[in-house]
């Protein structure tokens, strides 16, 4: 795929474009295109496009010799094919999920279940939208996308509810919960030693949680006030402090050995980790490989100041757990459906979808409400949110994951605002939030959009140009 620009190839490439671009500023582009007109099968520029193409092609890899770019084309149409989710939820998503939380009120077996939602059997129980974030970078396109379609969502609902309190039908109270990940390592703060890694998070090192969380609140503030849903925003500590998690940790102790191979294929290790309560180290071992359990109790290993333990049995030792993202993503699911006050439903990336999470979520559910007697029946409700894609179909990730300077292109091509809310808005003021925005409604509005894997940096990029709104110019809706 890698070029070899040298300055030969690109002056011939340059003098070829210019052959093939001048009879379209002299008349001889005008004639022909008198000639098309006379066939209406053939566009009269039909023929400069073919040439017009390689040439472009071929120019644009020599302009750059350390980092060659490479030129695609598009049409300007946008399809929404059905198929699978989007044919199942094309005409209306709030409907089913209503349904399906109304039914979580009502577990009286198969035949009394509620088969159609109205005002009579819309769910009573408060519902929260739930969505989460690592704030180790400032949310990019990707985040932000999963961010405004948990407020469409919950607006969506409310709309739903409200038409019901017209007729006087009690309805439930909708709100957003943002979890922060700030467990999440610190780069460059972490050691190996003899092949164990130990990490330092956010939480633990001063100065680096607050690096970014004045634009996550900004945003959320933001998505707040224009969809009229409230919010709230918790950390790791608060999610461990819930009075249900030490009987959840224990019965995840207790299953290690399966759970671990489950939960963690790469190391078979249930990766529950805690900082080193030393001021100043706070090392914790990544993987929960040097782990030791005793009933009750779990220890762990720091390389400088060996054991420290918490005990299940307090409080305030078991906020000090940290937990990696399947694990996490098990035990929340769990407080999820053991909750019998409150609706939850999480909007999450679409790489979660599928393989991740029947294998890390689903099967360990399933085993622990068998075994346990818990949530039978219940399963968590979940939707996708489609990811922001490059060229090649990898998702939009953070700077971090991606080899140094691996997004340098995209100020080149002038579409890194996607990159970051900060890059976001120093390119388009708070219009930008504002484009991602009303785009995700639409999506929220026409389901059949939700229902895909993901949305191009360049769709993304003719958002925030304007000309992604079905208005005729640029990206256009051919459905
Ligand atoms: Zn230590």
């Amino acid at each position: 795929m890698v070029t070899h620009p040298c300055p030969t190839r690109r002056a011939a490439a340059a003098r070829h474009l210019i052959e093939l671009l001048e009879p379209l500023v002299s008349n001889e582009s005008d004639q022909k295109e008198q000639q098309g007109r006379s066939n209406p099968h053939n566009h009269p520029y039909d023929h400069h496009i073919h040439g017009l193409i390689p040439a472009i092609k071929a120019l644009l890899p020599t302009l750059h010799a350390d980092r060659p770019l490479f030129a695609a084309f598009h049409d300007g149409q946008v399809h929404d094919p059905l198929g699978a989710g989007a044919y199942a939820f094309c005409n209306d998503l709030i409907g089913p999920l209503l349904l399906s939380l109304a039914n979580d009120e009502s577990p009286k077996g198969n035949e009394d279940m509620v088969r159609a939602i109205t005002p009579a059997t819309f769910p009573t129980r408060p519902i929260i939208v739930h969505a989460g974030a690592q704030p180790n970078n400032s949310p990019h396109a990707g985040t932000l996308v999963v961010f405004c379609y948990a407020f469409s969502l919950a607006r969506a609902l409310l709309a739903r509810v409200q038409q019901a309190n017209s007729q006087n039908a009690p309805g439930p109270k909708i709100s957003v919960e943002i979890t922060f990940v700030d467990t999440a390592p610190v780069e460059n703060e972490g050691c190996q030693v003899d092949g164990v890694r130990f990490q330092r998070s956010h939480r633990d090192t001063p100065g680096a949680l607050a690096t970014h969380m004045a634009d996550y609140s900004e945003v959320l503030r933001l998505l707040s006030a224009w969809s009229g849903i409230p919010f709230r925003t918790t950390f790791q500590a608060d999610f461990f402090a819930h009075p249900a998690v030490p009987s959840l940790l224990a019965y995840l102790v207790d299953r290690r050995g399966r759970l671990g191979a489950q939960l963690s294929p790469k190391s078979h290790a249930l990766a529950l980790r805690a900082a080193c309560p030393v001021p100043s180290c706070a090392l914790a071992e990544k993987h929960g490989l040097l782990n030791q359990y005793a009933p009750g109790h779990i220890s762990f290993y720091c390389p400088h100041h060996g054991y420290h333990g918490i005990s299940l049995s307090q409080p305030d030792e078991v906020v000090r757990l940290e937990a990696n993202a399947p694990a996490r993503n098990l035990i929340r699911s769990m407080l999820h459906l053991l909750d019998q006050d409150t609706h939850h439903v999480r909007i999450t990336g679409a790489d979660y979808a599928g393989t991740y999470q029947e294998a890390l979520l689903y099967r360990p559910l399933a085993e622990w409400s068998a075994s346990t007697g818990l949530a039978t029946g219940r399963t968590p409700h979940i939707l996708y949110a489609p990811q922001v894609v490059d060229w090649s179909g990898a998702k939009l990730s953070k700077q971090l994951y991606v080899r140094e300077g691996g997004y340098a292109a995209m100020e080149l091509l002038g579409t890194d605002g996607l990159r970051s809310y900060a890059r976001l808005k120093s390119r388009f003021g708070d219009e930008g939030l504002v484009r991602i925005w009303s785009e995700v409604e639409k999506w929220v509005a026409d389901p059949r959009k939700l229902f895909r894997a993901g949305f191009s940096v360049e769709y993304m990029q003719a958002v925030l140009d304007a000309e992604g709104n079905g208005d005729g110019k640029g990206v256009v809706s051919s459905n």
